[in-house]
Order: C-alpha cells, then sequence, then structure tokens
C-alpha cells in the first residue's frame, strides 16, 4: 500500500495520506525538502517514520481517508 506524505513547511504541518485519496494529486508537484511538497512511501511503517522526522510541529493524518 503506498501513502503519501504531504509538508507544508510554511504552515508547520505533515498529513499522512493513503495513494487513493482524493487530496493526492494526479501529478505531485516537485518536492522539496526544505519547501515541502509530496512524497511517496511504499508502506505505512516508512510513512509513519518520515512524519515524524520531518520535524514540523503538526503532523496529522487525513480526516478523508484516514490511512
Ligand atoms: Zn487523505
Amino acid at each position: 500500500m503506498i501513502l503519501w506524505v504531504h509538508i507544508r513547511r510554511s504552515l508547520g504541518e505533515a498529513v499522512l495520506h493513503r495513494e487513493r485519496c482524493i487530496e493526492v494529486p494526479s501529478t505531485p508537484t516537485r518536492s522539496d525538502f526544505w519547501e515541502g511538497g509530496w512524497f511517496e512511501y511504499p508502506d505505512k511503517e516508512t510513512a509513519l517514520e518520515a512524519l515524524e522526522q520531518s520535524g514540523v510541529a503538526r503532523q496529522m493524518k487525513c480526516q478523508l481517508c484516514k490511512p
């Protein structure tokens, strides 16, 4: 199961999404570690680890797809 982490450093938040969430863009824009963006992970464990290590103040799970 592919998961996505959406990091928005300007807002200080990161959100975990499932692969098929409607919020995941069909063509994710280029991701930049310093600015944020959409990051793809092959499993939930790796995605959660990335979420923890993102360093942003708020780490959330999407309310729509509830990964
Ligand atoms: Zn979602």
